[in-house]
């Protein structure tokens, strides 16, 4: 756990899914010093503005919370209590919608931010002892998309890539990130592998030409959405110039002679009016895709934040499958994980739609061999609410107590007239949160301050699958405690009410014995780590899974098997289907969103660091200049942004590196700044039918002075 000197110990950056290694020291001032691990396979010591900057946001407790809170009513004010009382209200709150209104009355709201230990108990609490699949986390606004598309094309949802094939890819298609901005060190490392590999080709699609694409060989604008055509009339340059791996698709997959058909209509220049990509850089894509001799493909939001985001998945790993690019050095599709532990959440069940180990709630065996497991009888069949899904039900009246951990759903979820009006018809809604500043505290009727970096311990699991140990360099402030802590403080009183046998179910002595339980519910499963352990970790370091006791698998599917039913990856017969969103003479301006450098989700953390807020000090909507000159606007002017689900105000700023027709806000303020809601006052809850995330990358809105 300790490096060696003073009490210095290795933990994890608690920011992006690259989750570079840190060396975190206790200055005893309450604060602590952060230097990059030199050590760590995903940064080798490197770390992003954000990560150096990690000691500035700790010995902070004006901006934490310090003390569990209750009202008593709607309209009152908020009352310090002690965790005895706050912990009893919870549990009595949930036995009382569990008696008198069902299971499913309940629901929690997670996080990708949550350590692995954490989402397992909230999952077990859920599942296991409310009997409810109501249990949901912001990673579905996040990977969701990259989960469905994995799991029908390749069988599970697992990234077969790692972060060395950034060195050794002979192509980089990035399509849909900014790594530049959300995984800066990933980007760090593609940089000096290009230095080093002249030879080296990179693409970059993005309505935006961002940071990312300033080392692209090839800049695709393509239009927000759109990607779909995009992919396919690649995947037709190379079924036309003979660039396929025939081979390949004959011993390892199936489903794509009907693809091809459909192929037929996805010519360059017809792809080209529907995607904006000019037709001949959809040919050289093309032929830098297929003929380099490992190709890597990055992507992330800007494919899975849409109602078309699992299609979009499908169809960019189809190119991996019709090329053999996947399953060898340097080449495969390579989702990367928004948040630290989007992966971990995926790995303990911790969406509505998984069950640990990567089981389906909506397979009986696969809920008999979880109860199993946690040695209960059943587990629920009934499906659970994805997280637009529970605030739709919130809404309506249906959640009678709604838990929200580590995550600000009053400014992040879609649609917030409809998720505000949610937490207001909620009779109970609990938030468990380590910072002050939260939107969604206004509508908390119970408040659980939590631990949070680097305060606690436990794991999570970056982008290439690795897991590493998280550890606790100082103490919490006030009362904050650790959130598997609380959530096992409550299971126990919960089923000393409910069911008193399951009450030891619930007891763990540390994070390891969480963890130890966690890893058990994965053998004989695609990520099999059950011979993983604390003392592993502790002792060889990071592991990525699957991990046979003594060694993690780098790279998935090099035998060309996969974890389908025949054996085979699948080619899908993928439609085109524009987005939910559509621009129309009233709304004409297509407007996306995304993150900064040097801020993370909605700036809890970041926005204590001075150094991290000069990046850029105030949102502003970023418009091509032809666009301001259409629409009669001036460089700082402040403007109303509007359409039917409502209204921001902020100031104009003219940037050439968007499409015309296409405008840019920042995802991270809200609140104050903004007239008390953010981007996502716009942003639709249309999903996807098969992910069921929700297309927080493009609202329909129209633009006028304020
Ligand atoms: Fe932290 Fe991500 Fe930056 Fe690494 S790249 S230091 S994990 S924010």
């Amino acid at each position: 756990a300790t490096t060696g000197h003073n009490n210095t110990v290795s933990s994890i950056c608690c920011y992006c899914g690259t989750g570079c290694g840190v060396q975190v020291t206790p200055l005893g001032d309450g604060t602590v010093r952060v230097i990059g691990d030199d050590s760590h396979p995903a940064n080798f010591g490197r770390l992003c503005s954000k990560g150096r900057t990690l000691g500035d946001t700790t010995g902070r407790p004006g901006a934490r919370l310090l003390r569990p809170t209750l009202r008593l009513a709607k309209d009152a004010p908020a009352q310090a209590v002690s965790w005895d009382s706050a912990l009893a209200t919870v549990s009595d709150k949930l036995a009382a919608a569990i008696r008198e209104h069902g299971p499913d009355s309940v629901a929690f709201y997670l996080s990708g931010q949550l350590l692995t230990e954490d989402y397992y108990l909230f999952n077990k609490l859920a599942r296991g002892l409310v009997g409810s699949n109501n249990i949901d986390t912001n990673s579905r606004l996040c990977m969701s998309s990259a989960v469905t598309g994995y799991k029908l094309t390749l069988g599970a949802d697992a990234p077969p890539a790692c972060y060395d094939d950034l060195e050794l890819a002979g192509c980089v298609f990035i399509a849909g990130a900014n790594m530049a901005y959300a995984h800066p060190v990933l980007f760090r490392r593609l940089e000096e592998a290009k230095a080093a590999n002249p030879d080296m080709k990179i693409i970059v699609a993005d309505p935006r030409r961002t940071d990312t694409a300033s080392i692209a060989d090839l800049y695709l604008p393509v239009l927000p959405g759109t990607d779909v055509a995009l992919f396919h009339a690649m995947l037709n340059v190379m079924i036309w110039e003979e660039l396929i791996d025939r081979d390949y698709i004959a011993q390892h997959t199936e489903g794509f002679a009907a693809l091809r058909q459909r192929l037929r209509e996805f010519t360059p220049r017809a792809a080209s009016e529907l995607c904006g990509v000019h037709e001949d850089d959809i040919v050289t894509a093309a032929r830098w895709f297929a003929s380099s001799p490992a190709t890597l493909s990055c992507y992330t939001m800007g494919l899975n934040q849409y109602s078309n985001g699992s299609d979009k998945n499908a169809a960019l790993i189809h190119l991996h499958l019709a090329t053999g690019h996947i399953g060898k050095p340097g080449a495969g599709p390579f989702s990367l994980t928004g948040q630290p532990n989007a992966m971990g959440g995926r790995e303990v069940g911790g969406l509505a739609t998984v069950l640990p180990g990567h089981r389906d709630p909506a397979n009986a065996a696969h809920r008999a061999e979880v109860a199993a497991l946690w040695q209960v009888p059943a587990l629920p069949a009934q499906p659970g609410l994805s997280a637009v899904e529970m605030f739709e039900a919130a809404a309506e009246g249906k959640i009678k107590v709604l838990w929200i951990a580590c995550t600000n759903p009053a400014q992040s979820l879609p649609d917030q007239a409809l998720v505000r009006a949610a937490l207001e018809r909620v009779d109970c809604v609990i938030v468990q949160e380590a910072f002050a500043g939260s939107e969604t505290l206004a509508y908390a009727d119970i408040v659980l301050p939590a631990a949070t970096w680097p305060e606690k311990d436990g794991t999570v699991t970056n982008s290439e699958r690795r897991i590493s140990r998280v550890r606790a360099a100082l103490p919490a402030p006030g009362e904050a405690r650790e959130d598997w802590r609380i959530v096992a403080a409550v299971a126990q009183r919960l089923a000393a009410t409910i069911a008193p046998q399951h009450v030891a179910k619930f007891a763990f002595a540390d994070g390891g014995s969480v963890f130890a339980e966690h890893a058990a519910t994965t053998a004989g499963r695609d990520l099999d780590y059950s011979a993983l352990s604390y003392a592993i970790l502790d002792v060889h370091g990071p592991q990525q899974w699957p991990f046979d006791g003594k060694v993690g698998r780098s790279r998935l599917y090099g035998d060309g098997v996969f974890p389908t039913a025949s054996g085979r990856a699948q080619f899908l017969d993928v439609a085109w289907r524009t987005p939910a969103d559509k621009v129309s003479a009233h709304f004409p301006i297509r407007l996306t969103t995304g993150r900064l450098r040097d801020h993370w989700h909605s700036m809890s953390r970041t926005a204590l660091v001075p150094t991290l807020t000069r990046h850029v000090e105030e949102p502003a909507l970023v418009m091509h200049p032809r666009d301001m000159q259409r629409h009669k606007l001036q460089a700082g002017e402040l403007v109303k942004v509007r359409n039917k689900r409502g209204a921001i105000y902020l100031p104009v700023q003219a940037d050439d590196s968007l499409r015309a027709g296409v405008a840019f806000i920042p995802m991270h303020w809200g609140g104050a700044a903004l007239g008390g809601q953010g981007i996502n006052a716009l942003t639709s809850r249309a999903l996807d039918p098969q992910s069921k995330q929700p297309e927080l990358k493009l609202a329909a809105v129209s633009v006028e002075p304020a």
